[in-house]
C-alpha cells in the first residue's frame, strides 16, 4: 500500500498546485442543507437523516452506494454499518489518503426495508449530480448494479462491468460489486477483494491528474 502511495506522489509534476477543496465551499454547505431538508419523495418523511457524504475534502475517487441503510439513516453518514467497514478495508487497500476519497450515495434517504426505490431515485438525482459537479473526481467508482446503472446507463450490467475502468468524458467510472456482495458468501468475496486489487493497482499506475490542479490560479 504504501509503494502505491508513493508511486503517485512520484508522479506529481513538480510545481503542481494543490486542489481547492470543494466540501469547504459555500455552494457544498447549500447544497448539503437542501439535501437534509428535502421532502420532494415520500422517503423524506420516513427517514430519521438525510444521508450526504462522507470523506475528505478534495477527493481524487468518489464512491457511489446505493441508499443509506439502518445505521446511516442513525448516524446521517454513508457506509457506517457492516458493507462501510468492508468499504472501508478496501480504500485502506487503494492507499488513498483521507482527503483523497469521498463517499455518497444514488439516494440520500433509507428506503423502507432497505428496497432501493427507483421513483426516489429518479426525484434524488439532480443531488447526486450536483455533488459530483462540485466534488469533480477523476474517478467515481459506483458501487453495485443501482449505481452503475444511475452513473452510467449503457454500461454492461455489473458481474460483466466490475473490475474494470470506463472512461467516460470528464471522469473515469469504475464500477465494483457492492461490498455486502462480499459478506453474502466465498465467491462474491473472491471476486470483490479481486476487483478491488485491480482497482488498487489502476490507481497506483495513474498520474494525479485531478483536474483542480490544471488551468490559471484563482
Ligand atoms: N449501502 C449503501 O449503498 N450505502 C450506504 O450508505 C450503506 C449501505
Amino acid at each position: 500500500m504504501r509503494r502505491a502511495i508513493a508511486t503517485r506522489k512520484n508522479r506529481r509534476s513538480p510545481g503542481v498546485r494543490r486542489p481547492r477543496m470543494p466540501v469547504t465551499s459555500a455552494a457544498w454547505a447549500r447544497l448539503s442543507a437542501e439535501i437534509r431538508s428535502c421532502r420532494n419523495c415520500p422517503l423524506g418523511s420516513t427517514r430519521t437523516h438525510a444521508v450526504v457524504y462522507r470523506g475528505g475534502r478534495a477527493p481524487r475517487v468518489v464512491f457511489v452506494g446505493e441508499a443509506p441503510g439502518a445505521e446511516e439513516d442513525r448516524l446521517g453518514l454513508p457506509f457506517v454499518g457492516r458493507s462501510g467497514r468492508e468499504l472501508d478495508r478496501a480504500i485502506a487497500r487503494l492507499g488513498l489518503a483521507e482527503d483523497e476519497f469521498g463517499i455518497v450515495n444514488v439516494l440520500k434517504c433509507r428506503p423502507p426495508g432497505n428496497r432501493f426505490d427507483r421513483a426516489a431515485a429518479r426525484t434524488c438525482r439532480p443531488y447526486l449530480d450536483r455533488q459530483l459537479s462540485l466534488l469533480h473526481p477523476e474517478v467515481v467508482v459506483t458501487l453495485g448494479a443501482q449505481a452503475l446503472a444511475t452513473i452510467d446507463p449503457s454500461a454492461p450490467p455489473v458481474l460483466i462491468a466490475a473490475g474494470r475502468p470506463r472512461p467516460g468524458p470528464g471522469v473515469v467510472r469504475f464500477p465494483l460489486l457492492h461490498p455486502a456482495a462480499a459478506l453474502r458468501s466465498k465467491r462474491w468475496r473472491e471476486r470483490w477483494e479481486h476487483d478491488v486489487g485491480v482497482l488498487a493497482r489502476w490507481l497506483a499506475e495513474r498520474p494525479l491528474v485531478n483536474t483542480f490542479n490544471s488551468g490559471p490560479a484563482p
